[in-house]
């Protein structure tokens, strides 16, 4: 269907609205007048832009077009809800731009040095410096190794069952603060039982369940009823063979666990759908939270609900005892609500089950006719929590990060639950989110940790209250409501069971449900970052060492102490493999005890910027005293260039393995666990050596030939770098939250 419109004229007409309302049972249309009121989902007599006529034949006059329609507008949320650029984009950005200032000033610099000295320097010379110190400032391998530890890590964490989708997502990943995550199936299982069911003439637990035959146990045919109407308001579909958990039902988890409890009860799900036509259904949605529907009886037409307690207990005028439909008194009230508590209370998930006759003529049904309800019973379900969630939890608070849990589930229900999860503070739920304003409830979100009966709008405005209040927020969504927010969090999370809406919009897609795969790809989002930053700090070291080189031999009114075509054989032949390489370095045990880092920190902190700094002063130091005295003592500026850039190769390749960590020194390091960096690495020696003595490359770089005595010079060289370098590392501090765990360990 290309546009929404008001239906006419039906003949069997049935649309699948799933790609709309994430309902996969295709909805019977009518023309009828229906409440203003009602929701899109029950919008019987529309159909909708984007969704498929699945039998039948029907007319409609067009009411919306194009971003007009029901689908067009939630594409419009969706791009509205704009994309955010992440903060390592942000951080690269104001990085290349303070580097072009750097450049742009010490060519201009060194432009007005020359033309002073324009009796040392031709012009031909001072362009070629401005060219070099230009090429020198600009680290060419930094993008191509962003971008490979970007993708490297989407690896990484692929193989820990989460499934990156947009690459700048991997680094944002590791300075995530607040995960939201939904509860069921990620924190739990995601396989329900039923543990009890209580009617009006008595409760019954799992095991007395398994003992109840149809027909014979006249005393428990409220139970019975219940387990009837919760068999048949009911989508699961019969597997051919049972599951790994014995389960013989697929679809829902609630409703696998009706369909497996009446079936333990002696009901057969499929000879009941066939004894009993479903004439309409009114299907689950996590906003209106029930399904209802229309069945025939014994020649009655009669409909049957089944929903969160709360929601139906409200429309519920009578119940059910013995058989007999009772007038429901405020003790009955009291004494259902009591029962209701008192299951929530201890962390099960609580479902009314009603029915109610209606009209023989009557063959659909709408939101509206879901009133003076007759209350059967309610069926508690349990859903064990994960095994390894408390532990990963607490793993993931040592790490500095906030775990807010979101669920469709009851306030009672959650509370519970997160009790047993270690949660602290306050629930709060949908409808007090939805009464709050935004000030009101950036407040609130300080110290509640549960979220109840939350419906996906109240998930954005949470999102956006994190946010605002500076954290990096993960949210975690399935249905196709959920996609607006998904988008709107820093990561949004989508479970790999959801819908494809929801995993289109998602920056991850945890590829089994679980929640300690969120925690996982956070710790592998820092071991990106920590990745990140060695590689800045690696190849920004060594590209100002060069500028500083530079600059300070044209000062001193020497010749250009390396050319321009040597710097970029030194960044682009030999630096940038290794510096690749470091994609592969896995990260450091410490990094889940640190607290995340803070947003809109600089990548580049004062620690490391005081790293970067020691790392120029030292090399480019060493390099000047290199270059002056052995220019002075043979007056070949060749073979001064030569030794000058065989000395900075070298001693870039060894630094690598004292700059890959920064807390343990080089002789504590795991040297030989990355195989890349050592490939890379004996690449790099090997291009060295190629540029000094393959003739090609000598007449292209203008090097020479170097003796024994030179190489040990050089090498010499290089061990007083790296020593200097282990110093100056053993004397700076780590970042201040790495400090604090280098101590403690
Ligand atoms: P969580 O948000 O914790 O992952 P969820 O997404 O399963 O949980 P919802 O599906 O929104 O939560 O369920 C909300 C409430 O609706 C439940 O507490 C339950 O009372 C009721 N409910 C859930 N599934 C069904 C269903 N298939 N039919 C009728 N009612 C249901």
């Amino acid at each position: 269907i290309s546009a929404d419109g008001r239906i006419i004229d039906v003949l069997e007409l049935e649309i699948n609205e799933a790609t709309l309302t994430g309902e996969s049972e295709p909805i019977k249309k009518v023309t009828g007048v229906l409440s203003e009121e009602i929701g899109l989902a029950d919008r019987t007599n529309m159909a909708y832009a984007g969704t498929n006529v699945v039998n039948g034949r029907g007319k409609m006059v067009v009411t919306a077009t194009g971003s007009r329609t029901e689908i067009g507008q939630i594409a419009r949320l969706v791009q509205e809800t704009g994309e955010t650029h992440t903060p390592l984009e942000r951080e690269l950005g104001k990085l290349s731009h303070a580097l072009g200032v750097v450049v742009i000033v010490l060519s201009l610099i060194l432009i007005a040095v020359g033309l002073l000295r324009s009796n040392l320097y031709t012009p031909l010379d001072i362009f070629q410096t401005a060219v070099a110190v230009a090429v020198a400032a600009i680290p060419e391998g930094l993008a191509i190794s962003l971008t490979v530890i970007l993708a490297v890590g989407m690896q990484f964490i692929l193989k820990r069952r989460a499934l990156v989708r947009k690459l700048l997502a991997a680094e944002t990943l590791g300075s995530v603060s607040v995960i939201c995550t939904d509860k069921t199936g990620t924190l739990t299982e995601g396989i329900m039982s039923v543990v009890r069911i209580v009617t009006a003439t008595g409760e019954l637990n799992r095991s007395e369940l398994a003992q109840m035959h149809t027909g014979q146990d006249l005393q428990k045919q409220d139970a019975l009823l219940a387990l009837r109407i919760g068999a048949l308001c009911n989508n699961v579909t019969l597997r051919k063979s049972t599951d790994e958990h014995g389960a013989r039902y697929a679809g829902d988890t609630t409703e696998v666990a009706l369909a497996e409890a009446a079936h333990s009860a002696g009901f057969e799900k499929e000879v009941l759908d066939h004894e009993t036509a479903r004439l309409f259904e009114v299907p689950f949605d996590s906003r209106r939270k029930f399904m209802a529907t229309l069945h025939q009886v014994d020649h009655k037409t009669v409909v049957y609900i089944k929903g969160a307690f709360d929601i139906l207990f409200e429309r519920t005028t009578h119940f059910e005892k013995n058989g007999e439909q009772l007038k429901l008194t405020n003790v009955d009230k009291d004494w259902f609500v009591e029962q209701e508590k008192s299951l929530t209370s201890q962390g099960l998930r609580v479902l009314a089950l009603c029915h109610k006759p209606l009209p023989h003529s009557q063959t659909s049904i709408q939101e509206t006719d879901i009133i003076d309800l007759t209350l059967v019973g309610l069926i508690a379900l349990s859903d064990p929590i994960r095994s390894d969630v408390l532990e990963t939890i607490k793993r993931a608070q040592g790490a500095g990060i906030r775990v807010v849990m979101i669920t469709g589930d009851g306030r009672d229900t959650a509370s519970a639950i997160g009790r047993e999860l270690g949660f602290s503070g306050d629930v709060l739920t949908g409808a007090e989110i939805q009464a709050m304003d935004d000030a009101a409830l950036a407040q609130s979100i300080k110290h509640v940790n549960i979220f109840a009966r939350v419906s996906p709008e109240d998930k954005i405005r949470l999102v956006e209250a994190y946010r605002a209040s500076g954290e990096v927020v993960s949210m975690t969504g399935d249905g196709v409501n959920d996609g607006p927010a998904l988008k709107a969090a820093d990561i949004g999370v989508a479970m790999g069971s959801g819908t494809d809406i929801a995993k289109e919009t998602a920056d991850i897609v945890l590829l089994d449900d679980r929640f300690s795969t969120i925690v996982a790809a956070v710790e592998e989002g820092r071991a990106i970052y920590q990745n990140i930053q060695k590689v800045l700090i690696y190849l920004l070291s060594f590209s100002l060492s060069e500028v500083v080189l530079i600059t300070a031999s044209i000062a001193a009114g020497a010749p250009l102490s390396l050319l321009a075509s040597q710097i970029l054989w030194l960044n682009l032949a030999q630096d940038s493999l290794p510096a690749i390489a470091l994609a592969f370095d896995k990260g450091d045990g410490e990094n889940m005890l640190e607290p995340p880092r803070v947003k809109g920190s600089p990548i580049l902190d004062a620690s490391m910027r005081l790293m970067i700094f020691s790392l120029i002063t030292i090399t480019s130091v060493l390099l000047l005293i290199l270059f002056f005295s052995f220019y002075h003592l043979t007056q070949d500026i060749d073979l001064t260039r030569t030794m000058t850039f065989t000395a900075l190769g070298v001693s870039s390749l060894v630094a690598i393995f004292s700059v890959r960590s920064r807390r343990r020194p080089l002789w504590k390091s795991h040297l030989f666990d990355n195989k890349y960096l050592l490939a890379s690495v004996l690449f790099g020696i090997v291009m060295l050596v190629s540029a000094v003595y393959l003739p090609p490359l000598q007449l292209l770089l203008r090097t020479q030939a170097l003796g024994w005595m030179h190489w040990a010079i050089i090498l010499g060289f290089s061990a007083l770098n790296i020593i200097l370098i282990e110093v100056v590392k053993k004397s700076l501090p780590l970042s201040s939250s790495a400090s604090r765990v280098a101590r403690l360990s």
